[in-house]
């Protein structure tokens, strides 16, 4: 066997395969290396047939088959080929995951089983109502749910992400204006701070986002709220209404909340709450008590359903009663103690109408409702007092090594940025990438985009204190060597990962969507 480069360097002990021959890259322990399944040997023959002898004559008198370029890979290769790259893939189910804003925290494999029921598993979205009951019935429930929990009571269950939900929620807002005649209302007003999604959805809805800065507290300032919503009309009548996170991404409670709820609900304005981080306040205070009029949930993030590849997300709406006429079909609607159905298309007819094919994602309905049931009310307490505590205890750990742009205590997630590293040559993505050597997923960088060299982390409810711990070593360490100037190795990480160090900029400037041979 042609040996690949196996480089010691001290504790690191990593493979350089990426300039040998594709047929002598190696596996080695548990790193399994794999090429493109195009980059495999091309042969006549595939799997545990052996190439024709020389002289070979086919005596039946067929047509020999002709290659047609396929890769000429066997079952168990193809299956190989295809567990070895997921093992290249990092998630929740391996290692720690401090995405800020993002709560990758784990799933309870209670959901799964609950979801993999048959009479849940294998229903069809065509099925008569008669004979959907229980599925119709549980829907019913997880609004009741997400209802109390929010304290907004009328709950559209459809929209398929947060981003949609988003677009749910704000399209609601339209509906309502428009059918109040009152179509002068073309503003948004959304923090500098926001998620790309706010400002996003409100230019796709028709409306222009007039910012507010928060750069100087992380918070919004009542008075240039005040002054975004006066601009351009005395009694803000131009105004549609406001997109607010809060905790907003800084990881801070908006302590001016009801306040700005209150200026803008007098202007005629509507409250769109982003409540991607609903997991800093669930059990513990209700959205509809400070204001807001509409928000979205992520059910794969505070309620636990996979994110991405696990399966897709959830991202249903509740409102107050002002906006209930206008959301999103189909409701679930209870007929009587025993008998749901879905609303028929136009029922409402104050509806802004269908948003998405059928009812939603019924099986991360079912699985946040299993989460939501298993918790009961104490214990989804506790996930927000958990969420809260864990960042915190992170920010109080790391805030003598890291700059911490606004003052804690911080809500669910902590804020720190590179500013203190930066003289020692040492940047946000420099660590990151060292984390990725010391097998963890790096915390959100680069966001929110008012902080420079921000570094967002979200240790979430589920983590131990032992793992936090071992996070915290890590970063401690960083801080000591960058101190020391022991900085040069910062630059190469990661080194023990598949792919190394990423040319990023190349990567963005020369995308190589298509592989080509190269001969
Ligand atoms: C995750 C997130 C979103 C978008 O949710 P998706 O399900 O990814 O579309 C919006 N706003 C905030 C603050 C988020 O964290």
């Amino acid at each position: 066997m042609a040996d690949a480069v196996l480089k010691n360097d001290g504790d690191n002990i990593s493979m350089s395969n990426e300039n040998q021959p594709i047929a002598v890259r190696e596996t080695r322990a548990l790193y399994q290396y794999e090429p493109l399944l195009w980059e495999k040997e091309q042969s006549d023959h595939s799997g545990t047939d052996w190439t024709a002898p020389d002289n070979f004559k086919n005596r039946t008198g067929q047509k020999q088959r002709e290659t047609i370029g396929l890769p000429q890979v066997s079952e168990p290769e193809v299956m190989r080929h295809f567990v070895r790259l997921s093992s290249w893939n990092y998630s929740i189910d391996n290692g720690f995951f401090p995405l800020g804003s993002c709560t990758m925290k784990h799933n309870p494999r209670l959901n799964e089983k609950l979801a993999r029921l048959p009479g849940f598993a294998n229903i069809h979205p065509l099925q008569r109502a008669e004979d959907v009951q229980g599925a119709l019935g549980l829907m019913y429930e997880l609004q009741n749910w997400i209802a109390e929990l929010t304290g907004l009571p009328s709950v559209c269950l459809t929209p398929a992400a947060g981003a949609h939900g988003e677009l749910a929620g704000m399209m609601t807002i339209k509906r309502a204006h428009d059918l109040n005649n009152d179509t002068a209302r073309k503003y948004v007003l959304v923090p500098d701070s926001a998620h790309g999604t706010n400002p996003a959805t409100a230019v796709m809805c028709g409306y222009e986002t007039r910012t507010i800065v928060t750069k100087e507290t992380g918070r919004i300032p009542v008075e240039a709220f005040k002054e975004a919503l006066y601009k351009t009309d005395p009694k803000g009548a131009d105004i549609a209404g406001m997109m607010v996170t809060n905790p907003n991404t800084c990881g801070l409670f908006e302590n001016d909340i009801c306040e700005l709820a209150d200026l803008l609900h007098e202007a005629g304005g509507y409250f769109y709450c982003d409540g991607a981080n609903f997991n800093a306040l669930v059990g513990k205070i209700r959205p509809g008590d400070f204001g807001v009029d509409v928000m979205h949930l992520n059910l794969h993030k505070t309620f636990s359903t996979p994110h991405g590849g696990g399966g897709p997300g959830s991202g249903p709406i509740c409102v107050a009663d002002s906006l209930a006429p206008y959301v999103p079909s189909p409701l679930i609607v209870k007929e009587s103690d025993d008998s749901y159905r879905l609303e028929e298309n136009g029922e409402r007819e104050t509806s802004l109408g269908r948003l998405k094919g059928y009812q939603g994602q019924f099986g991360m309905h079912v699985r946040a409702l299993s989460y939501m049931m298993s918790h009961g009310s104490d214990g989804l307490k506790r996930v927000s007092e958990d969420a809260v505590l864990h960042a915190n205890y992170v920010l109080a750990c790391l805030q003598d090594d890291y700059h911490v742009p606004y003052a804690g205590p911080c809500m669910h997630e902590c804020l720190l940025s590179d500013k203190t590293q930066k003289e020692t040559g040492v940047t946000t993505m420099d660590i990151a990438k060292t984390l990725v050597e010391h097998g963890m997923h790096p915390m959100t960088v680069y966001f929110p985009l008012v902080v420079n060299g921000a570094m967002l982390i979200e240790p979430t409810e589920t983590e131990s204190k032992e793992n936090i711990d071992r996070f915290i070593t890590v970063m401690k360490s960083i801080a000591t060597d960058a101190r020391a100037g022991d900085t040069a190795k910062f630059h190469d990480y990661p080194i023990s990962a598949p792919r190394k160090r990423l040319d990023e900029v190349k990567a963005a400037r020369e995308p190589k969507l298509r592989w080509k041979e190269t001969a």
